[in-house]
């Protein structure tokens, strides 16, 4: 196998061999040659499918050949320029008008950065230092959010990262997703002391788990009656649930929404806005300081614009969903019939098979926790064997893409059904 040579040597000038945590399992990762589509293609000249989709920005799949055109026409016109451009005023529009909650942006380059900005802006607003975060949330990987983190952090068994001062993580406070009652038990005892809470509206990095019913606006009436700013996390769902993201999907409003990865078409980007009498405080319109040398860079902005068109035009996420859907419920009778202890969790085009105890609902980041992470693995390698790629960890969510066929689909099930099967046997 040349990826394990490859490995060997990743591993020999780049911490565990890679550029990011969850890229890396054992014995080791595929090297990808190309990808196209719903496909993924390694140098050991296997194909698979992709569920893990470069976990999400890739809305479309791989290499959509107008993105690529788009982004082809903007590299003859340079790729940084350092001072304005039309595009950034028109993927400003766009946003604006897919999520009425928001009047004004600031483009950055990722989402991580997007999350760091965005709480210093509603800490100077409110000149509060504060923060509550849902246990498991996942909101990039810097000082204030790097407690009790999913994705790679949780994975690796690291949710708080070590390196991060105790005066900076003392600020961030902690309640369960799905627990309405908690966080308004912690905004009333830290009355006064509060900036915002911020909530990915569906959990995306400890596997997708939904809002309940009710929970999503109960937590927006909350943060407003303890006045407090309520941050969206939109990095996942936006512009993958609905155009208007969770927002839209699920009829609420944020006072600053997080955006990144769809929103760069497979590029580098963030972005994060809000009304304008929160963003004018954004430098140099206001004192919260904020810069980036490679911000509103042309070629995300271009992907992301182009993405933007296609999504609309085609009517991705409805499509999408509705794959979603068929593979969910496929799913739950799979391991309904199975026996196997676990439970189908998801939305929207978003899925997961949790090696739940007795099959219990996944409802917050402690049930995932007691999900087994080894049955997992030992599905993932079967699956991987089978020709079917999705994240190498139970704490990730599975994507689909408009690039997935009705036929990668049932390929998919039929593989999930055979697998799961021989796990349990
Ligand atoms: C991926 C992710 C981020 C971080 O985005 P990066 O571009 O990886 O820095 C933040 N929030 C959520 C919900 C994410 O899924």
């Amino acid at each position: 196998m040349k990826a394990e040579k490859l490995f060997a040597l990743a591993s020999r000038y780049m911490p565990g061999g890679v550029s990011s945590p969850v890229r890396a399992y054992k014995p080791y990762p595929f090297f990808v040659e190309h990808a196209k589509g719903s496909k993924i293609y390694d140098v050991d000249g296997r194909e698979y499918i992709d569920y893990c989709l470069a976990y999400g920005p890739l809305v479309l799949g791989h290499g959509n050949e107008e993105v690529k055109t788009a982004v082809r026409e903007q590299l003859e016109k340079g790729w940084l320029y350092g001072t304005p451009h039309e595009k950034e005023i028109e993927l400003a529009k766009k946003i604006i008008a897919h999520y009425p909650s928001v009047e004004m942006v600031r483009f950055v380059n990722t989402g991580s950065e997007a999350t760091m900005a965005g709480i210093r802006l509603a800490r100077g607003f409110k000149e509060r230092d504060k923060i509550v975060k849902i246990e498991g949330g996942f909101h990039g990987a810097h000082d204030s959010v790097l407690v009790k983190a999913g994705s790679g952090a949780t994975t690796f068994g690291i949710p708080d990262s070590k390196g991060i001062p105790k005066d900076s993580v003392k600020n961030t406070l902690q309640v369960p997703f799905n627990d309405a009652a908690a966080l308004s038990t912690m905004l009333e005892k830290n009355s006064g002391e509060v900036a915002a809470v911020i909530i990915e509206p569906v959990m995306g990095n400890v596997g997708p788990i939904p809002p309940q019913d009710n929970y999503l606006s109960d937590v927006r009436e909350i943060t407003k009656e303890n006045d407090v700013l309520l941050i969206l996390d939109e990095v996942i769902t936006g512009f993958r649930l609905a155009l208007g993201g969770a927002q839209e999907f699920y009829g609420i409003d944020a006072d600053l929404t997080i955006l990144g990865k769809i929103v760069g078409g497979g590029f580098p980007i963030g972005v994060f806005g809000g009304r304008r009498e929160l963003m004018e405080l954004i430098a140099p319109s206001g004192a919260v300081y904020h810069a980036g040398t490679f911000s509103g860079n042309p070629v995300s902005i271009t992907a992301g614009l182009k993405t933007i068109e296609i999504i609309a035009r085609e009517r991705v996420p409805q499509r999408i969903n509705k794959l979603g859907e068929r593979m969910r419920a496929a799913l739950s009778e799979i391991v309904r019939d199975s026996g196997v202890e676990s439970y189908v969790s998801g939305v929207g085009s978003m899925f997961k098979v949790f090696f739940s105890p007795s099959g219990k609902e996944v409802k917050n980041y402690a049930d995932a926790l007691r999900c087994d992470k080894n049955k997992y693995m030992v599905l993932f390698h079967k699956m991987l064997d089978s020709g079917v790629f999705l994240p190498p960890s139970q704490f990730e969510t599975n994507f689909i893409s408009s690039a997935h066929t009705e036929e990668d689909i049932e390929r998919t099930i039929e593989e999930y059904k055979e697998n799961i099967d021989n796990s349990h046997s």
